[in-house]
């Protein structure tokens, strides 16, 4: 693991349970108690039936390309060595939508629908990045 000079998060009592997910390899989102919906980005309160009781559950990695840009332009020093990348917004199959970026692949050959799977790139020895890589099809 070379040093990681990009900007991390702040890890807080309120995202820890997902950043910790994220370094054991498991995507975790919050699932209320009262309705069941999984919800990202994380929050107190359920934004469907507005219960602040829930639980961490975890996900399974799955989802698709919603959508997803390609960066030329250079908006901050650390990403330097980085443009051209892609930002994708990913549809999990548990509902909620998240953004990463598809690695493995050439930005040029992201599509959107394609079946994507989290991988775990861990940055520091705090901190592991959920991104995702294209999905063999099944067989
Ligand atoms: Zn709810």
């Amino acid at each position: 693991m070379s040093e990681y000079t990009k900007p991390l998060p702040t890890i807080t009592d309120e995202n820890r349970e997902f950043w910790e997910g994220a370094r054991r390899g498991k995507l975790r989102m919050q699932k209320c108690r009262d309705c069941g919906h999984i919800r990202y980005p994380i929050s107190h309160c359920c934004p469907k039936c507005l219960s602040y009781n829930f639980e961490w559950t975890d996900l399974s990695g799955r989802g698709e390309v919603f959508s997803y840009v390609v960066f030329h332009q250079l908006y901050n020093q650390a990403f330097k060595d980085d443009v051209p990348y892609n930002v994708a917004l990913v549809q999990l199959e548990e509902g909620p939508r998240m953004y990463s970026n598809v690695v493995g692949v050439d930005n040029d050959a992201v599509k959107v629908g394609d079946k994507v799977e989290a991988v775990f790139d861990p940055v520091t020895p705090e901190v592991t990045i959920p991104r995702f890589r294209l999905r063999q099809p099944a067989k």
